[in-house]
């Protein structure tokens, strides 16, 4: 019987597929005894769920890009460090060989131990890692599951599903995505979560706050998930296939017709010339912003270099990076930006201080570079010989005050003098630029124009700065709203001031990107926007069809919203 059920869409599209329900249930364990003559091979078993576990971490770590990456990676590399505990993997051994466990019950057994351990932990941050033990846990069940039961192998082995759970971490569903996942049904959570974030880069169609959708829906029923009408349809009549077809068709025509902007300009419809640049990390970033017709790179994330392997990179491997990405960008633009690691995104080679009370308010980005002139220098310098073979802009994050800007600078005059003394090429002055991300920097914008050359907004730490609310927690979704008035006057304030100063001013964070703030970002005065690369074409074609004169009038309007919700209807109405 045709029953439909609605939520909140939190990634667009449209998906038809088998229902694939996880269920915490599915991790019941088998408690009974091993007879002696089994041991070894369980223990072959528990060894191949246990590099399973392993192979999934390392093949996340591959799939994931931008900002998310590096929060995501921190959990992937802190799981990855847990399964190789020679501690855990003993006893695990132990529990096997010499208490007769089943794998299942061994690894449970695991796990309540370590809980107790960490649970009685007075320092909270080693409290918390009791949710790591969990996942790591839950995933060497869930693999030594697919080994094990034929149903299970049954379902790894099919594609064309629609995944059905109340939550989904951000790496299960990167993993997921790569093995033919269609789209996602959560009964709770919110759409500005990492996970939501990153179904929007996987394309991946995805509702949350389905309230029933675990009670209602059940393994292997076909669903049509239409986000569209913001509906999961259980069992779809022909009607409902045949507006998917349709839809079907439509998608890839406007495919077709996107493609076709690769090489337009980009231009509101009244005729003002917008900058469109890239975010990047890795080289297919590079290439995919030439491809979509980038007018640069307005934010290059070089923490990657620091957290993919152990030790810090050299300056010749830094440069090497540098000097790669201006060479594929053919002589556009690019803005580097400096280091932006923080206590939450432990490093590899120990820089970021551990233990910190509040490491989002703690020594992170310009902060901790500035903690370690030494390590600073290195990078400085390797961007130095980088900008010698084409245009760099270099880019501060986390900057709070001033006088980081100045002391940034004088270790860029240095590392020239240095530099000159060893006779190296120099390139020409290069601009020095701040993110604007904290509050007290967006306040005092004036102040820090006077040591900026140009500004890049990042609206993804600055509404968690100025809302006080993690954006990775669900349970802020009513708080954590780029449309929040406070953060529209900031941005408004930034932007007015940038200009007034006759200096550039770009918007790097996730808005920047998504079609659903194109007008808005336009109506606040922005003519820069920089986003993950897949999304250029979709914000070049939504510029062409706003006329930028007409929002601008609308911005005072918009700017008295008391509510987000208030913000959000006069948007639709404006936009309509
Ligand atoms: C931001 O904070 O908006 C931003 C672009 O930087 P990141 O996401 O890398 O912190
Ligand atoms: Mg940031």
């Amino acid at each position: 019987m045709r029953q439909i059920l609605t939520g909140t869409t939190a990634a667009k599209g449209m998906a038809l597929g088998r229902a694939r329900l996880v269920q915490p249930s599915r991790y019941l364990v088998d408690t009974r005894p091993l007879n002696e003559d089994e041991v070894d091979v369980e223990l072959a078993h528990l060894h191949r769920a246990l590099e399973t576990a392993r192979q999934e971490l390392h093949e996340l770590r591959g799939k994931l890009h931008g900002a998310l990456a590096r929060e995501v990676n921190e959990f992937i590399d802190a799981h990855s460090l847990l399964l190789d505990d020679p501690e855990l993997l003993r006893g695990l051994d132990d529990l096997v060989r010499i208490g007769h466990y089943r794998p299942g019950a061994a690894l449970k057994k695991q796990r309540d131990r370590l809980a107790a351990v960490f649970e009685a932990m007075d320092d909270p941050y080693l409290r918390s890692r009791k949710e790591d033990v969990d996942q790591v846990i839950n995933r060497v069940i869930s693999a030594l599951q697919r080994q094990t039961s034929r149903e299970e192998r049954k379902l790894a082995a099919r594609v064309g599903e629609i995944l059905i759970a109340d939550t989904i971490a951000p790496a299960d569903m990167a993993h997921l995505a790569g093995s033919g996942l269609l789209g996602v049904v959560a009964s709770s959570g919110s759409a500005y979560s990492h996970s939501a974030i990153l179904a929007r880069s996987l394309d991946l169609p995805m509702m949350v706050g389905v309230r029933d959708a675990l009670s209602t829906i059940h393994d292997d029923d076909l669903i049509l998930l239409d986000t569209e009408r913001g509906e999961v349809v259980v069992h779809p009549t022909a009607q409902d296939l045949a507006r998917y077809r349709a839809w079907q068709r439509e998608a890839a025509q406007e495919g077709r017709r996107l493609a076709t902007l690769a090489n337009a300009p980009t231009r509101t419809k009244d005729g003002t010339d917008i900058r469109l640049l890239a975010n990047a990390e890795m080289p297919p970033d590079i290439a995919m912003a030439r491809a979509r017709g980038a007018d640069g790179v307005g934010l290059y994330r070089t923490e990657f270099l620091f957290l993919r392997q152990k030790g810090l990179p050299t300056e010749d491997e830094q440069f090497i990076a540098y000097r790669d990405l201006v060479l594929g960008m053919g002589g556009l633009p690019v803005t580097i930006r400096t280091l932006d690691l923080g206590a939450d995104k432990a490093d590899a080679a120990g820089l970021v201080l551990r233990g910190e009370d509040n490491p989002a308010l703690g020594v992170r980005g310009v902060r901790l570079s500035l903690r370690y002139p030494a390590v600073f220098t290195t990078q400085i310098r390797a961007i130095l010989r980088a900008a010698c073979y084409g245009p760099v802009r270099v880019l501060v994050p986390m900057v709070t005050q001033p006088d980081e800007m100045i002391a940034v600078r004088t270790l860029f005059k240095l590392a020239r003098q240095e530099l000159k003394r060893e006779n190296v090429d120099l390139p020409e002055k290069l601009a020095l630029g701040a993110m604007v991300e904290v509050p007290a920097a967006a306040i005092n914008v004036r102040a820090l124009l006077e040591h900026a050359d140009f500004l890049a907004i990042g609206t993804n730490d600055l509404a968690q700065y100025v809302l006080a609310a993690d954006r990775g927690n669900d349970a802020l979704d009513n708080i954590y709203n780029p449309l929040q008035p406070a953060l529209l006057r900031l941005l408004s304030y930034v932007i007015a001031e940038g200009r007034r100063a006759k200096k550039p001013v770009s918007l790097c964070g996730e808005i920047g990107g998504d079609v659903n703030f194109t007008s808005l970002l336009l109506a606040l005065g922005l003519c820069e926007f920089s986003m993950h690369p897949s999304q250029l074409l979709h914000v070049r074609d939504r510029l062409a069809m706003l006329d930028r004169s007409v929002l601008r009038a609308q911005a005072p309007r918009i700017l008295r919203a008391r509510t987000h919700e208030e913000a959000e209807a006069l948007l639709a109405s404006i936009t309509a």
